[in-house]
């Protein structure tokens, strides 16, 4: 029987680590050195035992999100709240509850307000372990004959968490006080019952109660067939070695990561940045919020011989008054999401990965604010841009390898969230919580062109949903078209995957409330990958005031979505008010019956040249609607023209000319870098740049004296330079 409380486990813990290097300070893999099988057996049967978890509980969501996108996921933590285990789904999460079930460890909650049998725990709260405010944790401690012995944790993502504005990822928001119900770290419930008065203040906080109490409902009931697959395990295999074996597997995992790592990469220093905009000016609600923000995102991961690995972002621009801080513990999740995927995808995935991996997040920061009065409610706004940079840099390791198969040259970002609420004409409530952003482009792979429409960097097994289902719950919102859209996917000799878009309408509603934010001004995942392109950017395009019911009723055709926007589809197949930005945020509006609204899914980087894409290829690309015949000559030099039967077809002189005058016009337009770094050095001494790039940099500058050193040493600036 374990005598020290968790607090002391805890620091043991971390202090053995940090004096040996190994988890719990474990010298050999005893278990499974002497019984690899068994060792094996037991963590399938725990592995298994999560994932059926999940692929249960999800049912009894009634939540498109959780039932149909499978926006939730399982674990199972060691006392000390390191993950041992993962279910499948939203895995960015099982290290943001592992720093949650922590901060309730370091905070004494064993003594106050007790850590006991049966009792039911729920965070929400991002500035000590979540990613945003509307992924909510349930966790439950684990007791076998009295003792502690572990934490099984569930998590799923809202429809609604009772924001200042409808909807699951807020974008109006400047603090804290916005963002909507707050669960920090509290206990919910003991023998294992929801206490009354918290069902009944978490009721009445979010506009969607019953959407909330399924999905508690949910969590719960997977958490407890967890806790059964570990008292099952438990009488199988004997309290000891279950206690022993948990310890081992964090353990491997951190030896497979950093294995892993010395197979892969080359030892050395790895540098980007990626670049997010944000704006607010002309359309805040906030004196405080009215700028044009851009986030800077320098990233550097130092590969070492022996396999350790360190991420820093010193030199990231400062956090603020808009929603897109993100707290050091989603920056872990996310981090720990990415090694899942890139690294450890087929080995034990539990935080053995997270310890080997040392991070920096420089405090006062967009990624470190330190300060829970901020806004955290679309963390993700800002940390799903910083990480393409993670796989920009894994990737050169992989090339320098020789592991051409698993370069990843990005990923499209999961952004045009289309989310509001409104009601019908029977003044009944309905959300619009739009999660088919969870499948947008992958970026191209080193060896082939990326995933079209199917990737999201924070859930592996992502989904768009049906459209059917989504008009279920958003009831007066409903689809007019979903189609690739052309010219999305990131130019390249590999391209990268394509975007999409859908079209909806207002219809059968008193009143709708919509709004929704991606990249519109920069390119979110940086420039492609050797040679490669970035993928489009995202823009707004509504129309108000339609004659859509005009053209219905005398059956004529209406758009079905904007393919070309030279070409203006949309725009020219309707009457109305049309409203076009670059920006593609926007604050709520209200919107009325027949308004059509557009949403644009990014598609995903592209690798290599593209004037080396095979010419059949490329027209294979124009054949599926992927480019626009134009795109196909101006950007991949392949000249088609449209046969007898309207296909198109390869003009081979026209490609050969095509391709010739690209090579000649770059060629044309090169410097030498001594040129180009003394013009770009003028400009910077004359401040010649936008003014949201100027703020940016000036915050990287003034956070971090080592970033502006470096940089004023790079551009040869002089020392008492300021921007
Ligand atoms: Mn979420």
């Amino acid at each position: 029987m374990e005598t020290l409380s968790l607090k002391e486990r805890l620091t043991s813990s971390e202090q053995l680590y940090k004096e040996t290097g190994r988890y719990q300070g474990i010298e050999h893999l005893a278990l499974k050195e002497t019984e690899p099988f068994r060792y094996e057996k037991v963590y399938s049967e725990l592995r298994g035992a999560l994932v059926s978890a999940r692929e249960t509980a999800l049912h009894i969501s009634a939540s498109p999100i959780v039932r149909n996108i499978g926006e939730l996921c399982f674990a199972f933590y060691t006392p000390e709240g390191d993950s041992v285990a993962v279910s499948t789904g939203i895995i960015t999460h099982v290290h943001t509850m592992s720093e949650a079930i922590k901060f309730m460890i370091r905070q004494d909650y064993e003594q106050d307000p007790g850590i006991r049998e049966g009792d039911i725990f729920c965070n929400n709260d991002p500035d000590l372990g979540n990613v945003h405010t509307t992924d909510v944790h349930t966790m439950i401690p684990i007791f076998w004959d009295g003792e502690m012995i572990g934490w099984a944790g569930g998590v799923a993502h809202q429809v609604d968490i009772g924001a200042s504005t409808p909807g699951h990822d807020p974008v109006a928001t400047a603090n804290r006080f916005e963002d909507g119900f707050y669960v920090t770290a509290e206990k919910i419930g003991e023998h294992d019952q929801v206490h009354k008065d918290f069902k009944i203040r978490a009721q009445r906080s979010v506009r969607t109660p019953l959407y909330w109490d399924l999905d508690e409902k949910c969590r719960i009931a997977g958490i407890y067939m967890v806790r059964d697959a570990i008292f099952r395990l438990i009488q199988e295999e004997g309290l000891e070695y279950i206690k022993t074996f948990m310890r081992e597997a964090v353990e491997e995992g951190r030896q497979i990561f950093m294995a892993r790592i010395r197979e892969r990469l080359v030892p050395g220093i790895y540098r980007t940045a990626s670049f997010m905009d944000a704006p607010y000016e002309g359309k805040a609600w906030h004196p405080e919020q009215n700028h044009d923000f851009m986030m800077h995102a320098p990233m550097e991961i130092t590969i070492g011989p022996e396999g350790s690995f360190k991420l820093d972002m010193d030199g990231a621009s400062a956090s603020g008054p808009f929603p897109f801080n993100s707290s050091e513990g989603s920056m872990q999740g996310a981090l720990w999401v990415q090694i899942t995927q890139t690294l450890i995808y087929d080995g034990k995935v539990n935080d053995g990965s997270y310890l080997a991996a040392q991070h920096h997040f420089p405090p006062g920061s967009w990624c470190n604010p330190q300060n829970p009065s901020l806004a955290y409610g679309f963390a993700w706004g800002y940390l799903i841009p910083a990480f393409t940079g993670m796989f920009r840099l894994l990737s050169r390791g992989y090339f320098a390898r020789g592991y051409r198969e698993e370069i990843v040259s990005g990923y499209g970002f999961t952004g045009d969230p289309t989310q509001g609420g409104g009601t019908l004409a029977n003044g009944s409530y309905f959300p619009v919580s739009n999660f088919e952003l969870c499948a947008v482009g992958l970026g191209a792979r080193g060896t082939m062109d990326g995933l079209d429409a199917a990737y999201a960097m924070w859930n592996p097994e992502a989904d768009m949903g049906d459209a059917e289902v989504w008009e279920t719950i958003e009831s007066g919102f409903l689809y007019l078209s979903r189609r690739f859209k052309p010219d999305t996917a990131g130019y390249g000799r590999f391209r990268g995957g394509s975007g999409w878009e859908s079209l909806r309408l207002v219809h059968g509603v008193e009143e709708l409330q919509l709004y929704s934010f991606r990249e519109g001004r920069v390119f979110h995942g940086g420039a492609g990958l050797f040679g490669g392109y970035p993928a489009a950017t995202g823009y707004r395009l509504f129309v108000r005031n339609t004659n859509f019911y005009d053209l219905v009723q005398s059956q004529m055709p209406y758009p079905l979505g904007d393919p070309d926007p030279a070409r203006q589809e949309l725009q020219q197949g309707l009457q109305g008010d049309v409203y076009f930005s670059r920006d593609a945020l926007i604050l709520p509006q209200s919107f009325h019956n027949g308004d059509v609204w557009l949403s644009l899914f990014s598609g995903g980087p592209g690798y290599g040249d593209p004037v080396e894409r095979p010419p059949a290829t490329v027209l294979e690309d124009v054949r599926e609607g992927i480019y626009l015949p134009e795109t196909a000559e101006k950007v991949f030099g392949v000249a088609t023209r449209l046969d007898d039967h309207a296909d198109a077809q390869i003009d081979e002189d026209a490609t050969q000319r095509a391709r010739h005058a690209i090579i000649a016009t770059r060629q044309a337009r090169s410097v030498p870098f001594d040129t180009f770094w003394q013009m770009e050095r003028e400009r910077i001494e004359r401040h010649d740049m936008a003014e949201p790039v100027r703020r940016m940099y000036q915050e990287s500058m003034t956070l971090s004296p080592r970033w502006a050193e470096e940089f004023k040493q790079f551009w040869s600036l002089p020392a008492n330079f300021v921007l």
